[in-house]
């Protein structure tokens, strides 16, 4: 079994070191792992595809181009990121110093889930290098091709005893968790979840935890369909629906449902081809067991579109099913693959009904053109974000939090958020030690009387 007392011993020594801490060094270790991506983006392309058969065009967009984005906007802003925040003082505090001083955690943890093994990684390992922590960095062990990328590879650019890769399954995550860590950030699903953030309480470790479940999809009868249907389903097959944010379900009436499935058939054909398992544009499923469970899930309902599955290459043809119940298992799961359910509700008023009876998820998507429907779901509903009329693309928007709510997960990155995350806010009161200061602050001492006042 892995022992990991001297990895963490060296993070912590480098961590006390201070080195983490100037703010250049950490901006130099940002430019490594930008010239990293640059400089390594043929392989990285072909790990992607060893584990996930994942396009090309796939891989660039939401891996390589969105890890490099990340460096870029997070090297730009750095410098007004760190500095102490001086917030406005209310007129007790006119002579003093009030400020809040960005300091680093120390040591944190952070574990990568397999479905976008590289950006859910190094995405929130950028944040806690720039907030100026040492970051243990574990990638998931199911995109072996990946993970071994990124235990050969990211040494190579980075500090090694700042920032060290150490790789396993269950059981070496159990063991890495015994360590005492300063923050834990965690990608995965919520059953993991609460392990990691049972263990993280054993020494009273501050997580974020970003979590899975079921992210519901409302369509009125006010949307321009065809562009709906195109970015629902471009949001359920990137990565072959193994997203956390895909669409995972729709809501809408029985009529929009037969007029989504007819346009669905149209837009599959223009994007795959007549022979969908031939084109090169649709990934695969991870591996055999994910691929059993979604087969199993597709004994839910009717078959609308699709259904075709082989095997061999553990391809599941993009499906859409209707007719299915609540409590049929493809409404209960989450499903990771490129199954898509409709459930059918009378109005908006019924979909947030149903939304609410269930856990709240990582996203709500509504597709609607009237700002009132938007409005009912924003004011009726809890998720850990929105996005209206499109699907997947608010993840990009480095100005907003991602995360999850309640069992989609707790606390958010990107951007400004994931340095915030990775940072302690220290609260630092400077007082004026004059004697008018000194004069304004005697009203505390002893004795007391009404004469004085308050103070
Ligand atoms: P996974 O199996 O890769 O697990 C994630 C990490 O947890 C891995 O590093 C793994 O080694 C570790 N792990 C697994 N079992 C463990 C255990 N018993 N103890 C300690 N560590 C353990 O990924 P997964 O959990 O199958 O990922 C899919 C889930 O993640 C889905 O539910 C998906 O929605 C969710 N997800 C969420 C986000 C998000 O940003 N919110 C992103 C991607 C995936």
């Amino acid at each position: 079994m892995a022992n990991f007392d001297d990895t963490l011993q060296r993070a912590r020594l480098a961590f006390a070191s201070g080195k983490t801490r100037n703010v250049n060094f950490r901006r130099k270790q940002l430019e490594n792992l930008l010239r990293c991506y640059e400089e390594n983006e043929n392989d990285i392309i072909s790990a992607l595809e060893a584990d996930l058969r994942r396009p090309k065009q796939e891989s660039l967009i939401v891996e390589t181009e969105f890890m490099k984005n990340d460096i870029k906007h997070i090297l730009y802003h750095l410098s007004d990121w760190v500095k102490a925040e001086k917030p406005s003082k209310s007129i007790i505090n006119v002579m003093d110093d009030v400020q809040i001083y960005n300091d680093p955690f120390g040591v944190v943890l952070v574990i990568g889930a397999w479905n976008y093994p590289l950006q859910l990684l190094l995405v929130p390992v950028a944040s806690a290098i720039a907030a100026g922590n040492c970051v243990v960095i574990k990638p998931s062990e199911i995109a072996g091709n990946c993970a071994k990328f990124i235990a050969e590879v990211i040494p190579k650019y980075l500090d090694n005893d700042c920032y060290p890769v150490v790789c396993g399954g269950p059981s070496e995550t159990a063991e890495l968790l015994k360590q005492r860590f300063d923050y834990i950030f965690y990608t995965g699903s919520t059953r993991v979840g609460k392990i990691i953030h049972a263990a993280a309480n054993k020494h009273l470790t501050p997580t974020t935890l970003e979590l899975g479940g079921k992210s519901p999809c409302y369509i009125d009868k006010s949307v321009e369909l065809r562009t709906a249907v195109k970015r629902i389903l471009w949001g359920k097959l990137i990565n072959c629906g193994q997203t956390c944010i895909a669409p995972d379900y729709i809501l809408c009436s029985k009529e929009m449902q037969d007029k989504f499935v007819a346009e669905a058939k149209d837009v599959l054909k223009e994007w795959y081809g007549e022979n969908i398992q031939s084109s090169p544009d649709l990934s695969r499923v991870i591996n055999t067991n994910n691929f059993q469970r979604l087969i199993g899930l597709m004994k839910s309902g009717r078959v609308a579109v699709g259904g075709k599955y082989d095997a061999s290459e553990r391809y599941i043809e993009p499906t859409i099913l209707v007719d299915v119940k609540p409590n049929d298992p493809i409404m209960e799961e989450e499903i990771f693959g490129p199954i898509l359910p409709i459930y059918n509700v009378e109005s908006a008023y019924d979909a947030i009904k149903f939304i609410n009876a269930r856990e709240s998820p990582l996203v709500l998507y509504i597709f609607t053109s009237e700002t009132e429907v938007q409005n009912l779901f924003v004011n009726g509903t809890q998720s850990g974000g929105m996005c209206v009329n499109d699907t997947i693309m608010h993840y990009a928007v480095d100005v907003l939090p991602f995360g999850g709510v309640g069992m989609s997960g707790m606390g958010s990155y990107h951007g400004k958020y994931g340095f915030d995350t990775f940072t302690h806010k220290k609260s630092c009161l400077g007082k004026d030690l004059s004697a008018v200061g000194e004069k304004l602050a005697s009203a505390r001492y002893p004795p007391y009387s009404d004469r004085k006042g308050s103070f």
